[in-house]
């Protein structure tokens, strides 16, 4: 199979997907191709099997060193826009970045991805000066060789879809929850599975002011690690993708000034509905993550689809070589055609949320992010 690499960098005007892209975003995805490229084989590709070999002997192992390598490449900034002092890189590139990496290992992608899920809220969240902020320290964070990542903390024990489905979060049965208190809120509860929560700087954290009416009374606050009250729980033991860890996260009269509210009823201009905006910014959220969920998913089976073919090069079934057996070479194509199909799918969904998503907003003027919102 040809490299994803191979078809861009070689002859552009056959690569169908960038058709209508800009020359500046086609060489942006050059760019990252060669920078993917290069990140799997110096950091990516000599950690797979020793992390696989180090959570093997204790599952409480922390790939701290890949977070400490990610953050000395600048790709927790990378993708941020420029005027917050980042790369600029645009989601579309991401999907490139994301389908390399995930080809070679889905757990360290992901541990990358998280972050950006996290930014995406923030932005989503129309909260500039937080993010701002967080920008800032992400940034001073590479100099300093001190990562400032974020992790989102949706899931609870006994609350999981509910919590994701606006339809379902009116009966959703939540734990996490917040009080008024002099200068912002106290937190209480537990949250689970949740990516990279060992490792990430602060985690976003989605709580609410009254159990028995969460679609009415939902918060989002940044926590960060160093948070009194906050402290990890227990890391889940996964059958797969074991180097971004799964984690409890326990928040034990956690203080969060008003400074650290990302999104709340407070938030929400007098003219528009909490409800429907706080819809919005799940979905916001969701949408763009899932087409980062796309293209590790494309990785993953560009993968599968050369171990086959190296497989089916080497073996021999009543002596004929597998490769040139027709029904062998016929599921081989519909994997190829899988591939192409969800590669397809994926940039679809990623130039959508780029022409309508939270990103988009950014670069856009402040002032016309409601407008946009209620226009849709
Ligand atoms: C590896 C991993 C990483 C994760 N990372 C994060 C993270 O970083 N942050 C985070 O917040 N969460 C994270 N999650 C949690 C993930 O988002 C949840 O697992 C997911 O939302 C599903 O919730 P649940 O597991 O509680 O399943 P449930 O919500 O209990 O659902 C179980 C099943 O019941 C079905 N179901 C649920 N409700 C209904 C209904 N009302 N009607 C009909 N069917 C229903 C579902 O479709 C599903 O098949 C992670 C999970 C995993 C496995």
């Amino acid at each position: 199979m040809i490299e994803l690499g191979e078809i861009l960098l070689s002859n552009d005007d056959n690569f169908f997907l960038l058709k209508g892209l800009s020359s500046s975003k086609i060489n942006e995805i050059k760019e990252v191709i060669n920078l993917a490229n290069d990140f799997c084989s110096k950091v990516v590709i000599p950690r797979v099997h020793k992390y696989e070999i180090q959570i093997d002997k204790n599952p409480d192992f922390l790939p701290s060193d890949f977070i400490h390598e990610a953050n000395r490449w600048q790709l927790f900034s990378k993708w941020l826009p420029k005027a917050f002092g980042g790369g600029g890189f645009s989601p579309l590139s991401m999907h490139f970045f994301n389908e390399i990496l995930a080809s070679h290992c889905m757990a360290m992608t992901n541990m990358i991805g998280v972050h950006y899920v996290g930014l995406t809220a923030l932005s989503a969240s129309m909260n500039y000066k937080m993010l701002q902020n967080v920008c800032k320290k992400i940034k001073a964070g590479e100099k300093k060789s001190t990562p400032h990542t974020l992790s989102i903390a949706v899931t609870e024990p006994e609350a999981g879809t509910d919590l994701e489905d606006h339809k379902l979060l009116k009966n959703a049965k939540v734990g996490c929850t917040l009080i008024k208190s002099d200068g912002g809120y106290t937190l209480n509860g537990t949250k689970i599975f949740i990516s990279n929560g060992h490792l990430s700087h602060w985690s976003i954290v989605t709580a609410f002011l009254d159990k028995n009416s969460p679609h009415t009374s939902q918060v989002s606050v940044l926590v960060s690690k160093d948070s009194p009250g906050f402290s990890h729980g227990k890391i889940e033991r996964k059958l797969g993708q074991k180097s971004c860890t799964a984690s409890e996260l326990i928040f034990d009269n956690v203080f969060i000034s008003a400074d650290n509210v990302i999104f709340s009823k407070d938030h929400c201009p007098a003219n528009l509905d909490f409800e429907e905006t706080a819809k919005t910014f799940t979905a916001d959220v969701l949408n763009l993550s899932r087409t980062g969920v796309g293209s590790i998913a494309t990785g993953i089976s560009k993968s599968a689809l050369d171990l086959s073919l190296k497989y089916c090069r080497e073996q021999k079934i009543n002596g004929v070589l597998m490769g040139q057996i027709e029904w062998v070479q016929i599921k081989l194509a519909k994997m190829h055609n899988n591939i192409y199909l969800s590669r397809n799918i994926t940039f679809d969904s990623l130039l959508a949320n780029d022409y309508w998503g939270p990103f988009k907003e950014m670069s856009a003027p402040v002032t016309s992010f409601f407008m946009k919102k209620v226009e849709r």
